[in-house]
């Protein structure tokens, strides 16, 4: 195996892996470099300045999430994410993160529905689980089809909160199911949607983090769910 920077990989793999993040990188970094000289070669009135400012920084948020994302995950991995621990009321956290991508799921004809446990609480940092359920949600809306149904549930279980995201997308072909969970790993169908292949490496390394884990159940054509654990408080 070789290592740059935060990366493991070996061979084609890694290859694959520095294509994504070169490609996620130089995109935005093209595009900011467009405006800055079309900028500087007219005769911009303050506004037009303005919006040109406005893209500009626009671009640089995308690379900086890009790159804080990446070392999350590294931190996550070897122990040193710093995480501000509390009991944590879970079915309260997913309900605000349905309310959260409840536009996004009537945009694209999905309904989303929510069904938790109350009383429901795990020691662990909101913001953490809050990032963890957004990721989820995004990809089962993201991979889902109209008229389809996104579920979150939350149930205690063994001293463990768990939580599954279902969707009734496209599913997940039995050969990419070992991968997904590797960082900057795409399913080959998942090229003609925007992400980065990198939210499921953070999502597991987070919870690992927490002394959880995250598991996934999928059937090409008929849906995946990914249901994660955290320890009960
Ligand atoms: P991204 O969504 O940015 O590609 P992720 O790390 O979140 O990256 O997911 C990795 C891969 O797992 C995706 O490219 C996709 O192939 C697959 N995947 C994740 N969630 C789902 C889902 N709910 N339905 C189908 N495929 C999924």
């Amino acid at each position: 195996a070789q290592t740059i920077g935060v990366f493991q990989f070996e061979g084609q793999g890694m290859r694959d892996a520095l294509d994504n993040v070169a490609h996620d990188l130089r995109t935005p970094l093209t595009r900011a470099k467009a405006v800055v000289e079309t900028a500087l070669q007219s005769n911009l009135s303050q506004r037009g300045l303005r919006e040109a400012l406005m893209d500009i920084a626009e671009e640089n948020e995308r690379i900086r999430t890009t790159l804080n994302t990446l070392m999350d995950i590294s931190e996550a991995e070897t122990g040193t994410m710093h995480l501000e621990m509390e009991r944590l009321d879970v079915a309260g956290i997913i309900q605000e993160s349905a309310d959260v991508y409840e536009y996004l799921a009537q945009e694209g004809g999905v309904s989303l529905e929510v069904a938790a446990d109350q009383g429901l609480y795990a020691m662990a940092d909101r913001g953490r689980v809050r990032q963890v359920l957004a990721n989820l949600l995004d990809n089962a809306l993201k991979y889902s089809r109209p008229g389809g149904r996104v579920r979150v549930a939350g149930r205690l279980a063994n001293a463990m909160v768990c939580v599954t995201v279902s969707d009734e997308g496209e599913g997940i072909p039995a050969e990419d199911m070992p991968r997904i969970f590797e960082r900057l790993y795409r399913g080959d169908k998942s090229r003609s949607h925007r992400g980065l292949g990198l939210g499921l490496s953070l999502v597991r390394a987070v919870l690992k983090a927490h002394g959880g884990e995250i598991r996934v159940e999928s059937e090409v054509g008929r849906g995946s769910a990914f249901t994660f654990s955290l320890p009960a408080a």
